[in-house]
């Protein structure tokens, strides 16, 4: 099989860890051509978008304090992975070269004093262009022969869309595929860094956080894989939070379009762009852990699963607060939503659920619940007494989100929901369901949230799915 395995931050986030995540590969390689993408070491994503605040603010003595913690711990890590001296020696050289160029480019931008959209980008894309490294090298001390690439490196051509670029697949296809055969024939695994590429003009550019999901994708897309894997620290896919439900269990098959619905409800964290490059060519992904590899996990494929379950999970987003807009005779004929979303927008806020109704006197919207007082006052600002009579916001509020594709055209589902929304004698404050029938959502007050979920993987049986 021709395959695309990606790593997650917190399957790399230990020596130990990356000796496990090489053995796997190790082992799957004896069988496959595989591409291997990795995301940077845990946290360390983080620590490089904290040195840019710091250069930000001028301190430059904990921006230089950041930059060698992160310098230290992937030197530290090599000694630890590497026993074989030339092998070590190699890396060396290869780590002393990458961090040069980031100790460079850090203290070009403290001199600046500012950090761009496009210096971020190429900032904030070392974390995987070090964690590749420490990854291909230790396959090299297996005997196996690999190569570290950045997405530059490969073939990743992307618009000079800064922070969220978008790949130009045309060129991307012709580059990768070549770079990738090219390494197929010499039997080496190329070991690629996942989150950014690089624009015409050759700036690097980044997708966004968590991008990683997004360049394995691409790359399975560009090579015509016959399977993408996405492991990381979960098993896959689950019924519900395993925090929150004890019974919650791992659904082994979704469809794409089920899976996109569970990322964006984050029952697992996943790229929203991910599904895209596999949509038209429908490579199979599974979603697996790196630490409990017989474990097959979740497979997520074109097809409409068989599923006798017409809910597949119950997912819930806390930390969100609600807004409830009201203007009266204001808002009755065109434009007053309009005007509402663009204040937020320009207050870069975003509307994740919203509800109104056919007599138009109202508009409820959630966000998360740091945007909240922010939302409130701009609207107060901008709209108070023209488009809107009265701000309302409720700060300790949970969206609960009843997924599955079964749900579609099947009657009687909504009442289910409601009925074991009252069976936990919780008050349902706002309801959402878009006609694509594929997620029906409603918002609780958080304290009620636990209760709420509960009820409803019973009254779905989601402990008997699969
Ligand atoms: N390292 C990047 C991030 O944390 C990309 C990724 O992990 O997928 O967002
Ligand atoms: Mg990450």
């Amino acid at each position: 099989m021709k395959l695309v395995v990606k790593f997650g931050g917190t399957s790399l986030a230990t020596v130990k860890d990356i000796k496990n995540v090489v053995k796997t590969v190790d082992k799957i390689s004896k069988n496959n051509k595989i591409v291997v993408v990795c995301s940077a070491i845990d946290t360390v994503t983080d620590e490089l978008i904290q040195i840019s605040s710091l250069i930000g603010k001028g301190n430059k003595k904990d921006a230089n304090r950041v930059l060698a913690k992160i310098s230290q711990k992937h030197k530290q890590f090599a000694t630890h992975l590497i026993t074989n001296s030339k092998i070590l020696k190699s890396l060396s050289n290869k780590l002393y070269s990458d961090l040069s160029e980031l100790d460079e480019l850090v203290h070009g931008l403290i001199l600046l004093g500012e950090v761009t959209p496009r210096s971020y980008d190429y900032l904030i894309s070392f974390g995987e262009r070090l964690s590749i490294d420490l990854v291909s090298f230790t396959l090299q001390e297996m005997k196996n022969k690999s190569v570290p690439l950045s997405g530059k490196e490969a073939g990743i051509v992307t618009d000079s869309n800064f922070g969220d670029s978008r790949p130009l697949m045309d060129t991307t296809r012709i580059r990768l595929s070549k770079t990738i055969n090219d390494y197929f024939a010499k039997k080496t695994i190329p070991v690629i860094a996942g989150f950014a590429g690089a624009d015409q003009h050759e700036n690097t550019t980044t997708f966004g956080r968590g991008g990683s999901d997004y360049t394995a994708t691409i790359i399975a897309s560009c090579i015509d894989a016959d399977e993408i894997w996405l492991m990381s620290d979960v098993e896959g896919m689950m019924t519900a939070d395993p925090k929150l439900i004890k019974n919650a269990k791992l659904i082994k098959e979704v469809s794409y379009s089920e899976a996109i619905e569970m990322a964006r409800f984050g029952a697992k964290q996943i790229h929203p762009r991910t599904f895209e490059p596999l949509l038209s060519k429908k490579i199979p992904m599974r979603i697996r852990s790196s630490f409990n590899v017989n474990n097959p996990g979740t497979l997520v494929t074109s097809l409409h699963s068989k599923s006798k379950n017409s809910v597949k999970c119950v997912s819930a987003i806390r930390k969100v607060g609600l807004l409830d807009l009201t203007g009266g005779i204001l808002f009755a004929g065109p434009g007053a939503a309009a005007k509402i979303f663009s204040v937020l927008t320009k207050n870069n806020i975003n509307a994740m659920m919203v509800s109104s109704n056919p007599s138009e006197s109202s508009i409820t919207i959630v966000v998360k619940k740091e945007d909240l007082h922010k939302a409130e006052n701009a609207l107060e600002i901008n709209l108070l007494g023209t488009t809107l009579k009265k701000i309302d916001t409720i700060p300790n509020v949970a969206i609960i989100a009843v997924i599955g594709s079964g749900m579609r055209g099947k009657v009687g589902i909504a009442s289910r929901v409601f009925l074991a929304a009252q069976k936990s004698n919780s008050n349902v404050m706002m309801i959402a369901q878009g006609s694509s029938e594929l997620n029906l959502a409603f918002v609780v007050k958080d304290n009620d949230c636990k209760s709420v979920v509960e009820s409803l993987h019973n009254e779905f049986k989601l402990n008997t799915i699969n």
